[in-house]
């Protein structure tokens, strides 16, 4: 049975790079029907908040993920919150130092810090030296009495760490590049070092997929799971699966503080979940070579984790942007007129909350649909049906109106007056009459049009829009752009 976990830390907003291991981790519980365990990390009260966690929550909903263990579903490991698990890790550190597999390290930061900077100067490793490691009852004695507090240090075993990474291949750490590590703090908190790969143990985690940033804890928890297993607390020790890096601006790491990173921003911004969720699954993971769109449910028929790309995956905002267009214009009408409330009422939609009006909308939003690429670009596409008058900014004015267009716009203004109100074609052939007219192809005469009517220079197709706002208001709005 595959058990997998997605364990973040509840620290700041949640990220594009947080939301791709969930992704992975999900897909491949999925495929496997097996069980996703979902574990919040947070022993770090100085970093970890409530805010944040309640966030998390939210994402994972919102990006339609569901889960087997974890919170609000439980299940037989709980609690799923490491910060009402310390008694655990208590005990299990306990029983690491009393079987010798963890000691007592008294050594200060700038005794540390000294030595490291010697060996360094030597150029040998110069990681931690194994200073504490047997330290005779007298010199224990001794620091206790200069008053120390020790931190509790995993005793590495002599011997090379290989294993086999699920997108990586065989990997080999040496001895000497893999100190002995700290577990407890001298406060008697314990660290990710210890907690992560126990509660791993304890949940029977079978697979751990998660980013390339965490490889090298990886021959530590490998060594401290064997520790686990002779203590009867691990079964088996899980295989690994690194997912690879992404690449940001100036391919340099993706970073948590990079706003482009921001799961909230891609939120306001409009993107689906689907449309986001088939993005991300694209760095490092491919369906096939001739297809970038496809549904989450096929992704997850296609999951193999022997599939991820080892090497850096590059964001590409246009790429998910083009993405998110085509999952928007999959949705059926009334689920994209659905999806896009939230743009149209405050903060993000400018007009009125009563000029609102339910009809024109339902009217115009099929010819919105296969136009946007994020939901919030359906605000100023429509704006010029709620606002009393269109808006008005003068670089589009000055592109759309030359020399002559007052002239076009009258004999427009006349055509239109006379044409059929219930059929775009008829507000069509006004328009090009009058183009005609003034010696102007369809596409310069209508130029001026919109934006007298619209306020833009750009926009939905122009006269299913003309006829939506109807004869009265796009009449007086050319009056008033002839004024
Ligand atoms: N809490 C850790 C993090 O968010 C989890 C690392 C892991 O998957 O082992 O980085």
């Amino acid at each position: 049975n595959v058990r997998v976990r997605f364990c973040p830390s509840p620290t700041g907003n949640p990220h594009v790079g947080l939301v791709r291991t969930a992704l992975f981790n999900w897909a491949f519980a999925r495929h496997n029907e097996g069980t996703l365990v979902f574990r919040i990390e947070d022993t770090d009260a100085a970093r970890d908040s409530e805010e944040s966690y309640d966030q998390l929550l939210d994402a994972m909903r919102w990006l339609g993920f569901d889960w087997d263990e974890g919170p609000e579903v439980g299940g037989p490991h709980t609690p799923y919150r490491q910060s009402q698990r310390m008694d655990i890790y208590k005990d299990v550190a306990q029983k690491l130092l009393d079987a010798g597999h963890a000691y007592y390290c008294y050594c200060s930061t700038e005794e540390l810090d000294a030595r490291r900077e010697a060996a360094r100067a030597a150029g040998k490793p110069s990681g931690y030296d194994g200073h504490c490691r047997d330290l005779s009852a007298e010199q224990t004695e001794a620091y206790k009495a200069e008053g120390r507090a020790p931190i509790v240090r995993f005793r590495m075993p002599d011997e090379t760490i290989t294993f086999t990474d699920l997108v990586r291949g065989e990997i080999t750490y040496l001895p000497e590049n893999v100190p002995d590590y700290g577990i407890v703090r001298a406060n008697g908190a314990p660290l990710y070092t210890l907690v992560n790969p126990v509660d791993d143990a304890l949940m029977e985690i079978t697979h751990v997929l998660r980013g390339e940033d965490l490889l090298s804890s990886t021959p530590r928890q490998i060594a401290l799971y064997k520790a686990l297993t002779e203590l009867g607390i691990a079964k088996e020790t899980p295989a690994f699966g690194h997912l690879p890096y992404v690449m940001g601006e100036g391919n340099k790491k993706l970073s948590k503080r990079d706003p482009q990173s921001s799961l909230n921003l891609y939120r306001e911004r409009g993107f689906l979940p689907e449309g986001l969720l088939n993005y991300l699954s694209l760095l490092g993971w491919s369906l096939s070579a001739d297809r970038d769109i496809f549904t989450i449910g096929e992704m997850v028929a296609a999951f193999d984790v022997a599939d991820v790309n080892p090497n850096p995956a590059r964001f590409d905002l246009k790429k998910a942007e083009a993405i998110n267009a085509d999952h928007i214009r999959m949705l059926d009408v009334k689920d994209f007129t659905e999806r896009c409330a939230p743009w149209l009422r405050a903060p993000f939609a400018p007009w009125a909350p009563e000029d609102f009006d339910e009809s024109k909308w339902q009217a115009i939003a099929p010819h919105a649909q296969s136009r946007l690429k994020v939901l919030s670009e359906i605000t100023e596409n429509v704006d010029f049906l709620f606002l009393s008058e269109p808006v008005s900014d003068e670089a589009s004015w000055a592109k759309a109106m030359k020399e002559g267009s007052d002239a076009l716009l009258r004999t427009a203004r006349e055509k239109l007056a006379g044409a059929d109100w219930t059929d775009p074609e008829s507000l069509k052939e006004a328009v090009l009459a009058a183009g005609e007219e003034h010696g102007l192809k369809l596409g310069k005469a209508q130029a001026p049009v919109r934006v007298a009517v619209t306020g833009r220079t750009v926009g939905l197709p122009l006269f299913e829009s003309l006829e939506i706002l109807g004869k009265e208001k796009t009449l007086a709005r050319i009056d008033a752009a002839l004024a």
